[in-house]
């Protein structure tokens, strides 16, 4: 068995340990597929405790139908100031009635519109302008 050093893009085979290449998806020796290639989708808590800014879309329309008035929905997508713009504004109505599109939008758009539209914010500049 050879002890060679793993360099910068290689990683080792999860079935053999064999060192292979980062961006390979069989190891050549074992012919095993490696189960890292591709990120782990999280919802809810989970991606609260990692970081990561993958957000449940039905729990962002539910926040939005419900309390979209109070900008429950904006606090939950990671816009805070856009959600005391909203509570600011409740008592016009109109915040209510962009949560109710915005939480129409969210249920009609497919998962991957969803979270690519969230994290480069056009839709968040769309609707968050006043
Ligand atoms: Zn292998």
């Amino acid at each position: 068995m050879e002890c060679r050093e793993k360099k910068q893009d290689e990683k080792f085979c999860h079935e053999c340990g064999e060192i292979i290449r980062a961006k390979a998806e069989i190891c050549p020796k074992c012919g095993c597929r490696q189960h890292d290639v591709r990120p782990i989708r999280t919802n809810g808590l989970d991606s609260v405790f990692s970081g990561a800014p993958e957000k449940s879309r039905t729990t962002a329309a539910a926040l939005a139908l419900l309390l979209g008035g109070f900008g429950a929905h904006k606090f939950y997508l990671g816009k805070p100031l856009h959600g005391i713009l909203y509570a600011v504004f409740v008592l016009t109505f109109i915040p209510a009635f962009f949560g109710l599109v915005e939480g129409i939008h969210y249920i009609t758009m497919s998962d991957d519109e969803f979270s690519s539209r969230l994290s480069n914010g056009t839709l968040n500049q769309f609707f968050g302008k006043k």
